[in-house]
C-alpha cells in the first residue's frame, strides 16, 4: 500500500495483471516464432509491464529502450520529445513496442513514424492499457492488456508526478 491515500479504487490487482500478461506473452510468442523480435520498452512507464511480459516470452528475442516525454501532471502537453534513443539499428528487425498506456495516441504516432523511417521489417504495439476515449491520433495496438475508462490511473509503472510507480497494482488516482 502507498503511504498516502491516493487511490479512488483498485482497477487491476497484482494477480489480474499477472494472468493477463501471461496470456499476452503466449500470444506474442506464438506470433513471433522463428522471428527473433526486438522488444522496445518505452521508459519509464513500461518498466513493470516490460519486465513481467518479457519473462512470459518463450522465443529468442532482444531488448532495447527509448525514453519519450510528453506529459506533465495529469494532462498531455501534446509535444513529444526523444530523451533516450535506441542503442542498436532496427533495420530488418521485427519490433514490438512495449508501452504502459495509450491515451491520446500522440506519443505512439510520433514513435511509429520515427521507427518506420529506420527500416524495420515490422512494427507492432503491445500496450498494457488502452484508453480510447481521448484519442487524437490513429494508432492501432495489436496487443492490448485491458481497456480503461477516461480516468487517470497510477501504479505498476504508471506515475503521478513520478510517484506511485512502485505500487504492485493499478488504481484510479484520487484528485
Ligand atoms: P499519449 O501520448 O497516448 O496521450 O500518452 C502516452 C503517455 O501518457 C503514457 O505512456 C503515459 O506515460 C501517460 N499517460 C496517459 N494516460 C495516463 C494515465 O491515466 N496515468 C498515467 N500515470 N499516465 C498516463
Amino acid at each position: 500500500m502507498s503511504d498516502t491515500p491516493v487511490l479512488q479504487r483498485i482497477l487491476y490487482s497484482k494477480e489480474q495483471l499477472a494472468e493477463r500478461i501471461a496470456e499476452l506473452g503466449r500470444e506474442i510468442s506464438a506470433d513471433y516464432r522463428g522471428k527473433q523480435p526486438l522488444f522496445v520498452g518505452i521508459l519509464r512507464g513500461c518498466i513493470m509491464f516490460y519486465a513481467d511480459l518479457l519473462r512470459e516470452i518463450s522465443v529468442d528475442c532482444t531488448m532495447d529502450f527509448m525514453c519519450l516525454s510528453s506529459y506533465s501532471g495529469t494532462s498531455s502537453t501534446g509535444e513529444v520529445r526523444t530523451m533516450l534513443d535506441l542503442r542498436e539499428s532496427i533495420k530488418g528487425r521485427h519490433v514490438v513496442i512495449v508501452e504502459d498506456i495509450v491515451d491520446t495516441g500522440l506519443t505512439l504516432d510520433y514513435l511509429m513514424k520515427n521507427l518506420q523511417s529506420r527500416g524495420a521489417a515490422s512494427i507492432e504495439i503491445c500496450c498494457l492499457l488502452d484508453k480510447p476515449a481521448n484519442r487524437k491520433a490513429e494508432v492501432h495496438p495489436k496487443y492490448i492488456g485491458f481497456q480503461v475508462e477516461n480516468e487517470f490511473v497510477i501504479g505498476y509503472g504508471l506515475d503521478y508526478d513520478e510517484l506511485y510507480r512502485n505500487l504492485p497494482y493499478i488504481g484510479v488516482f484520487k484528485k
